[in-house]
């Protein structure tokens, strides 16, 4: 997976290329889907919500150019996938989901796998986490129609935050940063995500 689908690719960060190469893919999908769990795909993960492609989870990590102190808030744990490749790279992860089920299940997994500088939510992440922000990045895994202002207020300055916008079905991945009284948007490339349901996204 690492050497075809990331490195073969433009993926060059070599510490997004060690995160890709230690987190098990196959752990994080039920065990009927492991023999496709380093396929270039997303995989179903139950309540209608999917894994993300493993090309697209390493990208949007390397456009925010993650280092060892950094904070990141993550807006739909999923699976937890994208959350231990974040928590591999940067000192401390808060991620928010908001089905509890999902959520409930991805923190025992990401126990039992032994991170300990994941937190976890439940509820709309479009409002973002206020308690513990600013934030240095954040990364959005679900399609939104625009950047939810709660998480540009929540957003550190310097910051980024890659984010899915556009339409429900299709979305170009974005990259936003601030700094200081500026926010500059820069368009990554085209992608297909679930929709952001939330107060400041998609209505349910
Ligand atoms: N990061 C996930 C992973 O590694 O598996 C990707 C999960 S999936 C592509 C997107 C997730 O966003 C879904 O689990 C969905 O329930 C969640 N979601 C959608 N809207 C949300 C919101 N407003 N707040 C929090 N989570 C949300």
């Amino acid at each position: 997976m690492v050497v075809t689908q990331l490195a073969g690719r433009d993926i060059t960060d070599p510490k997004v290329l060690q995160a890709m190469r230690t987190v098990p893919r196959h752990r994080f999908v039920d065990r009927s889907l492991w023999s496709q769990a380093y396929d270039d795909r997303p995989l179903p993960i139950g309540q209608g919500q999917t894994i993300s492609q493993p090309y697209m989870v390493a990208l949007m990590t390397q456009c925010l150019e993650l280092s060892g102190d950094k904070r990141v808030l993550e807006i739909g744990t999923g699976s937890g996938y994208q959350a231990a490749i974040l928590a591999e790279i940067v000192r401390e992860v808060f991620t928010i989901e908001r089905i509890p089920e999902l959520s409930q299940r991805t923190e025992n997994l990401l126990k039992d796998l032994g991170y300990q500088n994941i937190r976890f939510e439940v509820g709309d992440g479009t409002l973002g986490w206020d308690e513990f922000s600013p934030y240095d990045r954040i990364l959005v895994t679900a399609g939104a129609p625009d950047v939810p202002a709660s998480l540009l207020e929540q957003l550190n300055d310097p910051g980024k935050m890659a984010i899915p916008m556009g339409g429900a079905y299709y979305q170009n991945l974005m990259v936003i940063e601030k700094k200081g009284d500026k926010v500059k948007k820069h368009h990554v490339c085209g992608c297909t995500f679930v929709p952001l349901v939330g107060e400041q996204g998609w209505e349910e």
